[in-house]
């Protein structure tokens, strides 16, 4: 592991709220110890490599590297666990506009999650995903499909939750690095969850956890994986509510379909 990528992965964990971590001496096989949490805070930046005393470039990398990092998800991690460990989360400059935070709701243990982007405005009030107008319309959508297709489920019996948790300014759209700070926290919830499968609702979703540049048209109505898990893409309902939108409705609910019976049938 070169000196960035250290770098990189103590940041990654310090935004996830890990204190300390577990580092080896000498061969990298010796006795390990427990760093203290400063550590994490003061990772070197690269250019720190200039300094005196600091190792140069052309060396190859120092022997005392991380030799067990805490696990990405920690065992036994739970939705509860890592409600607790966002607390009144100031990772990234989101926080700034929030009213309130809005984590995720439905069912814990649920088969299936949708994956939407961010909060808005009724959402951001309430504390809870998909409760405005498009949230209507993603209730309609669960509900109705299920019904038609004879599925025993409805809005309850599914997680739902966003990309990050606090609502963008004027509803933009997420940037790289609060998408990358506050991924670390849906990565958790899909992991905590398990579920057999997800659902990304629009590009923002699909680009965080298939980290792909291509739109949702390309994407959607084909199975991806997001680790082991399938996840299907397909169009957020905020995009559906425009009445130009006919066409892509009706993708939409194909895509739905398909996806419920994957999961229930
Ligand atoms: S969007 Fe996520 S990372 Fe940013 S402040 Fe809110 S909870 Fe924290």
């Amino acid at each position: 592991m070169d000196r960035e990528e250290l770098r990189r992965r103590l940041e990654f964990y310090r935004d996830l709220g890990m204190g300390g971590l577990y580092v080896a001496s000498g061969t990298g096989h010796g006795e390990a110890a427990v760093a203290p949490p400063e550590a994490v805070k003061r990772a070197p930046k690269p250019e720190a490599a200039a300094k005196p005393g600091a190792i140069p470039e052309s060396q190859p990398a120092p022997a005392v590297l991380p030799m067990a990092l805490p696990p990405l998800e920690p065992a036994g991690d739970t939705l509860p666990a890592i409600l607790t460990d966002i607390g009144e989360c100031t990772r990234c400059r989101l926080h700034q506009g929030r009213h309130k935070l809005v984590f995720g709701s439905g069912n814990e243990a649920a088969k299936l999650v949708f994956v939407g982007e961010g909060p808005g405005a009724d959402e951001d009030e309430q504390g809870l995903p998909f409760v405005g107008r498009a949230g209507q319309l993603l209730t309609q959508m669960i509900d109705n499909t299920a019904r038609k297709e004879g599925i025993p489920i409805s809005r309850p019996d599914v997680y739902i939750c966003n990309v990050v948790k606090c609502r963008p300014p004027e509803n933009r759209t997420p940037l790289p690095d609060e998408m990358e700070i506050c991924g670390q926290f849906l990565a958790r919830q899909l992991a905590a969850i398990r579920p057999k499968a997800i659902c990304a609702l629009g590009s923002t979703a699909a680009k965080a956890l298939l980290n792909t540049k291509d739109g949702v048209t390309k994407l959607r109505g084909k199975w991806h994986k997001w680790r082991e898990i399938p996840l299907m893409v397909t169009y957020h309902p905020s995009y559906l509510l425009r009445p130009y939108n006919q066409e892509a409705k009706k993708e939409a609910w194909e895509d739905l379909k398909k996806v419920l019976h994957y999961v229930y049938d």
